[in-house]
Parts: structure tokens; C-alpha cells; sequence
């Protein structure tokens, strides 16, 4: 019987389409049906969907979207840095105004869609306890 239900988990879980739930993580909606808040507020995680009840309190995303935040914004903004710098050479608390904004914004814009990014990633992938049926 415990294999049984282990095999239909098995089975479920890679019936999960990893592309969708990517997408509808990003735009912060439940990974299982794309309509209902996966976070409420900023960052905070519903522990289910308002529509079709998939439970997310158990997903794992910790510091894994502030990781990737920072890994994008620091490629993007380092590179760009230096291009600014080499091409204009503005007053440095312009360039300095200018890149703290920038690097905060989209620092902003970014957190809270990698988190719901992540949570659809570990939903498809059965991660955590989204495997457990
Ligand atoms: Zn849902």
C-alpha cells in the first residue's frame, strides 16, 4: 500500500510542467493553477492557494531568492557600472545616485518573482514537502 501511494507521488510529480510553474511563480501566482496569490503582501508565502488549495507552507525558499537577487542584480549593474563610467565619465554622485536607485529597484522588482519563481521550481520538482501527497 506505501509503495502504491509512492509510486502515484512519483508519478504526479513529474506530470508537473516546469515551465509553467516557473512562469506562474514569477508572476506570484499559485504554481498548481496560475489564478490564486502565492504570496500575500511582499514576501510572505500563503500557506494555500485561495483557489484550488495547494498547500505551500511547506515550501523551502529561505535565503535562495535573496541569493539569486543578488547574483542578477550584481551581474547586471557591475558590467554596466563600468560602462557608464568608461563611456561618460559623469560626477561621481551622479553615478553613484544613479546606481544605488537602480541596483535598489531592481532589487525590489526582483525579490519577490525569483521567490515565486523558486516556490514554483520546488513545486514542480516535488521538492520539500510539495512531493508528499
Ligand atoms: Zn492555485
Amino acid at each position: 500500500m506505501t509503495d502504491h501511494s509512492a509510486e502515484i507521488t512519483h508519478a504526479e510529480k513529474d506530470q508537473r510542467p516546469l515551465a509553467a510553474s516557473l512562469l506562474r511563480g514569477w508572476r506570484r501566482k499559485c504554481p498548481n493553477c496560475g489564478a490564486g496569490p502565492v504570496l500575500k503582501g511582499y514576501l510572505k508565502v500563503n500557506d494555500s492557494c485561495t483557489v484550488c488549495r495547494e498547500e505551500f507552507f511547506h515550501h523551502r525558499a529561505d535565503d535562495g531568492p535573496a541569493y539569486l537577487t543578488i547574483l542578477i542584480v550584481g551581474h547586471l549593474m557591475a558590467p554596466m557600472l563600468h560602462i557608464v563610467f568608461v563611456t561618460w565619465r559623469p560626477e561621481p554622485l551622479t553615478l553613484f545616485t544613479i546606481f544605488a536607485v537602480g541596483c535598489v529597484g531592481l532589487s525590489l522588482y526582483l525579490l519577490p518573482r525569483l521567490k515565486g519563481a523558486l516556490i514554483g521550481f520546488q513545486w514542480a520538482k516535488g521538492m520539500g514537502g510539495f512531493g508528499d501527497t
